[in-house]
């Protein structure tokens, strides 16, 4: 399944680690709103999570100081650790709790 499907912050807390603490929050504080021309500096407010084959996590959400649609890719799958807990939990999502939506 080439796919991104949803995921909930505890799975992007497994995926990430001891990273979840300081680079999540940093990842969220520097997106890039296209409406207030704010270039990776705009906060966005997470609603979404989606996990990509490649093992990247997609967070789509809201900017804080707009409400435009933001999002931001959280590039886990580049570090070796992050990348085989990601895809375990794409494995257990897909073949076993089937508790998922895909990203269309
Ligand atoms: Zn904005």
């Amino acid at each position: 399944m080439y796919v991104s499907i949803s995921i909930g912050e505890e799975d992007l807390e497994l995926i990430m680690g001891k990273a979840y603490g300081s680079a999540y929050p940093a990842a969220l504080q520097s997106a890039h709103c296209p409406r207030c021309r704010l270039p990776d500096n705009a906060e966005l407010l997470p609603e979404r999570l989606w996990l990509n084959p490649a093992g990247d996590v997609l967070v789509q959400g809201a900017c804080r100081q707009c409400g435009g649609a933001v999002e931001k890719l959280i590039e886990t799958g580049i570090d070796p650790v992050q990348f085989d807990q990601a895809m375990a939990i794409r494995d257990y999502k897909i073949e076993i709790s089937k508790d998922y939506e895909v990203k269309v």
